[in-house]
């Protein structure tokens, strides 16, 4: 009898282990649905806009990635909004605006984020040699992790890199796979480069969603209107039941909190 009520409690208890974790002061919080581990072994490249391949995600799952910050008018409010509903995210960070704002940098690792790279001041890499763009992908490195850990390497805390405007080459990702390091593009993005109101970066980015149905998703937490419209994107995506999930590097789950 014991052990049948024991099975059957394990039964009962299941769904709720596989769940997302309870978000504290918001029962009806987005959440994170599951946690991701990625690895430059079996995913070197993900992002089926520039890529063959992506990152192996369900019907309505999306990877949040935000690029360029941390940007003092605009990275605490998407912070805030991502923190209120209990959502995770991965933010591609400059080497240049880390050393300018280490406390934002190391805020965003404090609230359970990825801190992934975008080189150190955005240059567009495959118009440089060679040399010059793995000296600016290090220095992102870098400034990267001294700002966030105390530390500069060169192999970074977490090996994930974007090329700014997406401008890679073959040489510079050969040389990446080769160093461990996961180059992500995009399945799809906001535009938020573009100049629009709060309401209508909302909507165009929910007709990508529902176009696109799962993917990586690529906004700028340095957009003022990106950061306007976040919580409410959130809330709307909670609605129309997506599930938002969390990319580590490889070995990284058991280490979160
Ligand atoms: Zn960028």
């Amino acid at each position: 009898m014991i052990r049948n009520l024991a099975t059957l409690s394990a039964l009962l208890l299941f769904p709720l282990a596989a769940a997302a974790a309870p978000c504290p002061g918001n029962p009806q919080a987005l959440g994170t649905e599951r946690v991701l581990e990625v690895s430059a072994a079996t995913t070197p490249r993900v992002g089926r806009k520039h890529f063959p391949a992506t990152l192996p995600l369900g019907p309505k799952e999306i990877v949040l990635t935000f690029d360029d910050g941390p940007w003092p008018e605009t990275t605490p409010a998407v912070l805030d909004a991502l923190a209120k509903e209990c959502v995770r995210a991965s933010f591609f960070m400059l080497g240049m605006h880390a050393e300018k704002h280490p406390e934002l940098a190391r805020r965003i690792l404090a609230d359970g984020h990825t801190v992934a790279h975008h080189t150190y001041s955005h240059k567009i890499l495959n118009r440089i040699s060679i040399a010059a763009a793995e000296e600016e992908i290090n220095q992102g490195f870098a400034e990267d992790d001294y700002a966030v850990y105390g530390q500069r390497r060169t192999a970074p805390a977490t090996p994930f890199f974007r090329f700014p405007g997406f401008a890679s080459s073959p040489a510079l990702l050969d040389r990446l796979a080769q160093r461990g390091i996961v180059v992500f593009g995009a399945d799809f993005w906001a535009s938020d480069w573009d100049p629009m109101s709060p309401s209508q970066q909302f909507n165009l980015v929910m007709s990508r969603v529902e176009q696109f149905n799962r993917g990586i998703l690529l906004f700028h937490d340095t957009k003022a209107q990106t950061a306007a419209m976040l919580p409410d994107f959130l809330r709307e995506l909670k609605r129309r039941g997506y599930k938002i999930v969390h990319v580590v590097p490889a070995g990284a789950r058991g280490l979160l909190r």
